[in-house]
């Protein structure tokens, strides 16, 4: 039986590729539910506009009423909840948006799934018995790490920046909402994504997009900062298949085993950019250190075992070819590039607000 998705932040990097992925390789049906923030772009979805079993509405999700209709007008079996705001650098220049989008809109998602669930009980039980609210979260929350360790479901909470803060906020909430109320919830813990359609803010793109526009390669601090990348594709197969088969009230990380650090990263950049787009100038002598982000987080590293055994996931891509596919992709679509930079973004240093 085809399954109603709701999800929202659906324009967005990673919800755009959860869709795709639902739309394309699946008969199930799915609303996006997005506000159109400078994130989130419906070029991503060029895709799927045109199939009848996706819908997309513009909507902040820190509007009750408009989500009430939502939920009223689709009757969704699964909610996956990633709309969020997304940058550390800009929850240090502006905290409240983190705040508003990121607790108070995951609260009224969880108090309108709490309402929707109770009318399904009494009207549709059996739709009921099956309903799922699917809460997308980070690595962030947990802090960072030694040298050695990696993040389990039940490494405590120490988040670090406005950002992680606020995710780790609207975890305590979903999880609050299991709990008190019996709301059927799960919870998702991802490690650094990166892929095809990623806003050029951050790392990955926005070193692709200076390189290649002959800019200084910046890096915060030494670069030794580790993080455990994670192909966006490998990432949207993992939150449908815990959507659909993981366990109510629990919570799996997610993550690629691809420890590296920033440096090594925007080295691998240059390199394949060398091998892909030719230039006659070294594109390492463009990295160029600047002072660290303040509260920068040392390492995130996952431990991904459990995803892996209960539910039988696992990356298709290593390091080396979701890399290089991204680099063609951004390579193959510098248009969509300009276009999402116009207006809002122009790949100048944000964070520096503490
Ligand atoms: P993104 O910033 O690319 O997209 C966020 C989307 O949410 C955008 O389309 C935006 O328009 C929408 N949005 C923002 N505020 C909204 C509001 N108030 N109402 C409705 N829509 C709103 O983010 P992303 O990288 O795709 O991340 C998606 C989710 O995954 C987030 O919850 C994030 O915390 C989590 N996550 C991201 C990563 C990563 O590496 N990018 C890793 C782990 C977890």
């Amino acid at each position: 039986m085809p399954i109603n998705f709701l999800v929202t932040g659906g324009a967005g990097f990673i919800g755009s590729a959860v869709i795709r992925e639902l739309i394309l390789n699946s008969e199930n049906f799915v609303v996006n539910v997005d506000k159109l923030t400078y994130a989130g772009n419906l070029e991503s979805l060029d895709s799927v506009e045109h199939c009848e079993r996706y819908t997309f509405e513009k909507a902040d999700i820190c509007d009750a009423a408009s989500i009430k209709r939502i939920f009223e007008e689709y009757q969704p079996d699964v909610v996956m909840h990633l709309a969020a705001e997304s940058h550390v650098d800009r929850s240090i220049d502006g905290p409240a948006d983190f705040i508003q989008t990121n607790l108070v809109g995951t609260s009224v998602l969880l108090e309108t799934a709490r309402e929707y669930l109770k009318m399904l009980h009494v009207n549709k039980p059996k739709k009921a018995a099956g309903f799922r609210f699917h809460h997308v979260s980070t690595d962030e929350v947990y802090g960072d790490l030694g040298v050695d360790d990696l993040f389990t479901e039940k490494t405590p909470y120490a988040p670090s920046s406005p950002y992680s803060a606020s995710k780790a906020g609207a975890d305590h909430l979903v999880r609050a909402w299991q709990r008190t109320f019996g709301l059927p919830t799960i919870i998702t813990n991802c490690s650094n994504n990166y892929g095809p359609y990623h806003f050029p803010e951050k790392l990955i793109p926005l070193m692709i997009l200076n390189a290649l526009e002959d800019k200084p390669l910046t890096i915060y601090g030494d670069g030794q900062q580790v993080r455990d990348w994670l192909y966006v594709e490998d990432h949207a197969r993992a939150l449908i298949k815990v959507a659909t088969d993981g366990g109510i009230g629990e919570t799996y990380n997610i993550g690629g085993h691809n420890e590296k650090t920033n440096l090594d990263v925007v080295v691998t950049l240059c390199d394949l950019l060398q091998e892909l787009a030719p230039s006659e100038r070294c594109y390492r002598d463009l990295i160029t250190f600047v002072a660290d982000r303040p509260g920068h987080d040392l390492r995130y590293a996952i431990d991904a075992s459990k995803i892996e055994r209960e539910l039988g996931w696992a990356p298709q891509e290593t390091f080396k070819t979701g890399l290089k596919k991204t680099v063609q992709w951004y390579l193959d679509n510098r248009e969509w590039l300009r276009r999402v930079q116009d207006g809002s973004y122009r790949g100048e240093r944000l964070g520096t607000g503490a």
